[in-house]
């Protein structure tokens, strides 16, 4: 919008007449009072400005003008007589006035004018908008930083007043930052701390972390300084994200080695007791069978069922001390497997009978959809099925109706799968089961075991390159499965 301020109303309504053809908006003012008041209300483009008029004359309005921050950038277009005197001129200057235009005014001068100041006026808008916007990023961009910098702060604080070694890394990997613990290890800020020759690699897994962008979880021994000593630490890498993208890392290695040395101690003593438990008991099952063989003859009923009741428990007894013993080969990595092909259908079979006579009034039912072999160690198979279906029965204290099913899995694997009407597992408790030692709590204090038969499950499925795993709703039920690779026969 262009502001033409005049006193004469042929004037203005000639000026507007021109601008209008053009079209162009046009607002007018009588005087230079009435012209200020509007300057004040509104934003122009141009001002178009008569020198003479009774009252503020054109120069007094124009230094008025200039002096608003909002219209100080608005150019003017000074009317004057053509007889101006020089003088005049240069005060029209002074006063921020950009041109002037001698009257009686010619049309297409005063239309190049007008379009050069218009053009002028919205490049200078663009360019102060662009300059604010500019301004407002840079702001913006210091306030983060400073807010950045404030948080590392922060972090590098808490990280120095944990009893722990700490760290933090950029993105690459590349270590930025570590605690005073940490020079009890390592002599570098820059590199991780030597670690056992035994130990996995540390500069491999923290690579590969980085590649994969996985948070990190090891077990590494590091050397103290100045010593030989080794000690057991877990360390733990997390990525810091920031729009989904990780800015930096922020790890911790906790010394362990008082605990892995009571692990330690506590498998010896599993292996130790284990063994020892194992002859006297060989020898006590032997010792029944004869006494039930010299008993059976006598027709003594009451003493047979007594020894049959032993012998159940002694079985139940036997098996503890099996799974015991599996347990301390795992840790020292003595797992034996005899590995051959077999069929599986006839293994089922098998267990289901036992698990049918050992269990007085169970319903086992068979849906076999998969008559395949496997290579593996039969027994040890059979050892997990065993395990799943005595778990199926024991955790269903009010059905004792369990199905087994077996089914092809894209002609590359077989999967078992063992269901149960039984108690079931809560579903923040699933991932842990097939933990050394977990028991769900809610079922531990009803039912009794040690929570060391799924551990020993999933060993044995993980060394026949097989998965394993649970379904499960509290309260439903539950189905327990597992794959192993088929063999085909050509
Ligand atoms: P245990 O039965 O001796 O405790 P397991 O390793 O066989 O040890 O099982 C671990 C835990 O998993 C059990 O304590 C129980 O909480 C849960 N669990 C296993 N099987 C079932 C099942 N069929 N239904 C419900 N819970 C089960």
């Amino acid at each position: 919008m262009i502001l033409v301020i005049d006193d004469s109303p042929e004037n203005i309504f000639s000026l507007k007449k021109i601008l209008e053809l053009h079209n162009l908006e046009v607002d007018t003012a009588l005087s230079g009072e009435e012209g200020l008041k509007k300057v004040l209300k509104f934003t122009y483009a141009l001002i178009i400005l008569d020198v003479q008029m009774p009252g503020m004359d054109g120069f007094e309005v124009a230094e008025a003008i200039t002096g608003y921050s909002k219209a100080k950038d608005t150019p003017i277009i000074f009317l004057s007589a053509l007889s101006i005197d020089k003088k005049y001129i240069t005060r029209g200057y002074a006063s921020g006035a950009v041109d002037y235009i001698t009257k009686p005014v010619d049309a297409d001068i005063l239309m190049l004018k007008v379009k050069t100041f218009l053009k002028l006026y919205e490049q200078t808008r663009e360019l102060n908008q662009i300059q604010q916007a500019l301004r407002e990023e840079i702001e913006y961009k210091n306030q983060a930083q400073s807010e950045l910098r404030e948080r590392v702060q922060e972090l590098r604080s808490i990280l120095e007043s944990i009893p722990q070694i700490a760290f933090t890394a950029k993105s690459n990997g590349k270590i930025e930052f570590v605690n005073q613990h940490w020079f009890n290890y390592g002599q570098l800020e820059s590199e991780f701390p030597p670690t056992h020759p035994e130990d996995k690699s540390i500069i491999e897994e923290w690579n590969n972390t980085i590649a994969t962008g996985q948070p990190l979880t090891m077990e590494v021994r590091f050397k103290k300084r100045r010593s030989e000593d080794y000690r057991w630490h877990l360390l733990k890498a997390l990525p810091v994200k920031e729009d989904d993208m990780i800015v930096k890392w922020v790890g911790t290695f906790t010394d362990i080695e008082e605990q892995k040395q009571s692990e330690q101690k506590k498998d010896e003593f599993i292996s130790i007791a284990s063994h020892e438990l194992k002859t006297p008991l060989t020898s006590i099952k032997a010792y029944l069978q004869l006494l039930q063989r010299s008993i059976e003859p006598t027709g003594n009923n009451v003493v047979v069922n007594y020894l049959q009741r032993t012998q159940v428990q002694i079985e139940k007894l036997h098996h503890l001390i099996t799974d015991l013993l599996d347990i301390s080969k795992i840790e020292s990595g003595k797992l034996k497997f005899n590995k051959k092909l077999f069929d599986l259908n006839p293994v089922i079979q098998s267990v289901v009978e036992t698990i049918r006579q050992t269990n007085e009034g169970c319903k086992v039912l068979i849906k076999s959809n998969a008559d395949v072999q496997v290579f593996g160690d039969s027994e040890r198979i059979e050892q997990v099925v065993i395990n799943y279906l005595t778990n199926a029965l024991k955790y269903s204290p009010d059905s004792k109706e369990v199905e087994l099913e077996t089914f092809i899995l894209n002609n590359k694997e077989v999967r078992v799968n063992i269901k149960d009407n039984g108690i079931g597992i809560p579903k923040e408790k699933q991932a842990h089961i097939f933990q050394k030692f977990y028991r769900a709590e809610d079922s531990s204090s009803r039912f009794q075991g040690l929570g060391i038969g799924l551990y020993i499950c999933a060993e044995i499925i993980k060394r026949h390159d097989g998965k394993y795993g649970v379904q499960s709703e509290q309260g439903k039920g539950s189905v327990f499965y597992f794959t192993i690779p088929i063999v085909h026969n050509n």
